[in-house]
C-alpha cells in the first residue's frame, strides 16, 4: 500500500470519528462534529453547541438556530487555545465543510489541512481556505 492509501484510510477513519463525536450535539436541526490532529494525536475536538454555561438548547420557538451557537470547528479551535497544546500545522476533520466564520478562524489557528465528509450548501469557506494556501480534501465515502 502507498502513503496516499494510508493517507486517505486514516483520513475515512478520522472521519467516522466526527461523524460519532457530532452525536454530542444536542442541536436539533444540524449535527457536526470535529476533531484537530497533529503529529497522529487528536489534541482537540468539538460539536456545535452553545458557548459554556449555556442552556443547552440551539434553536429558538421557531426552531431558529440561536445567534451565539457555535461551530464545531470554532469549539475544537478554541479548545485549544485553552489546553497546552498549538493547532500551528495541524489537519482539522470535520462532517461538513467549513463556513466562512470558521474558515476565517482556520486559517488564522494555522491549520494547514482541512479533512470533511458533507459539503455545505455554501462553498465560500473552502474557497477562502483554498486562497490561504490550505490543503482541502472532500471525502464523500467514509464507510
Ligand atoms: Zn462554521
Amino acid at each position: 500500500m502507498n502513503n496516499n492509501d494510508k493517507q486517505e484510510l486514516l483520513d475515512k477513519r478520522y472521519l467516522r470519528i466526527t461523524r460519532i463525536w457530532a452525536e454530542n450535539s444536542y442541536c436539533r436541526r444540524r449535527q457536526v462534529g470535529a476533531i484537530i490532529v497533529k503529529d497522529g494525536m487528536i489534541i482537540s475536538d468539538g460539536y456545535n453547541g452553545t458557548p459554556s454555561g449555556f442552556e443547552n438548547v440551539c434553536e429558538d420557538a421557531d426552531g431558529v438556530t440561536k445567534p451565539y451557537v457555535l461551530h464545531a470547528e470554532a469549539n475544537a479551535i478554541t479548545k485549544v487555545a485553552r489546553s497546552n497544546n498549538s493547532s500551528d500545522g495541524s489537519t482539522l476533520y470535520v462532517t461538513a465543510s467549513p463556513c466562512m466564520e470558521c474558515s476565517k478562524l482556520i486559517i488564522q489557528a494555522g491549520i494547514k489541512r482541512v479533512v470533511f465528509n458533507e459539503l455545505y450548501r455554501l462553498a465560500d469557506g473552502i474557497d477562502l481556505l483554498e486562497r490561504a494556501g490550505i490543503e482541502v480534501v472532500h471525502i464523500n465515502n467514509i464507510d
